[in-house]
């Protein structure tokens, strides 16, 4: 027998946590990895979501901004042509569009204004990962800030 048991470090049933604002069409419940409820101490957030049409409504994730680093990727599922995202998606960071037509990382430094996304162009399904080191929580990682537009929208009523 190994002298530590890593299976506490296993996930292998994600959580659905994240909820977005509005059902969106074209998107799955998005699946959380890694963070400290499924792995305590782990001080990480990762999810992923699926999008397998032209999401509406688009935008859904809008302008937010963390309290940590963010890597968000974008994964072509074609295993033929590996690079190829399967859709265009205009990412804007710091005010300045990104236009993602591959697949491709983007890391948004903590602070730094980003959102909307918005899909311009849907041909084939890919995934949208998110990677937040440092956050553990949902709370704290507020992947797509549908929490703090959660809380503006309850603060306007
Ligand atoms: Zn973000």
């Amino acid at each position: 027998m190994p002298k530590k048991d890593y299976k506490k470090y296993f996930v292998s049933k994600p959580a659905y946590e994240v909820i977005p604002v509005t059902e969106v069409k074209g998107r799955r419940g998005a699946m959380t990895l890694m963070s400290n409820n499924l792995v305590p101490k782990a001080n990480m957030y990762i999810e992923t979501g699926w999008v397998f049409g032209m999401p509406d409504p688009n935008p859904h994730i809008h302008e937010h901004t963390h309290d940590y680093d963010e890597i968000v990727i974008h994964l072509g599922t074609d295993p033929n042509n590996q690079e190829e995202l399967g859709g265009e998606i205009e990412f804007m960071v710091g005010g300045q569009p990104l236009i993602i037509n591959k697949t491709s990382a983007v890391y948004v430094p903590k602070g730094v204004k980003h959102g909307p996304l918005t899909w311009k162009k849907y041909k084939k399904p890919h995934l949208e990962f998110t990677i937040m080191i440092g956050a553990g929580t949902l709370a704290q990682a507020d992947p797509g800030g549908h929490e703090k537009s959660r809380k503006k929208k309850k603060e306007k009523k």
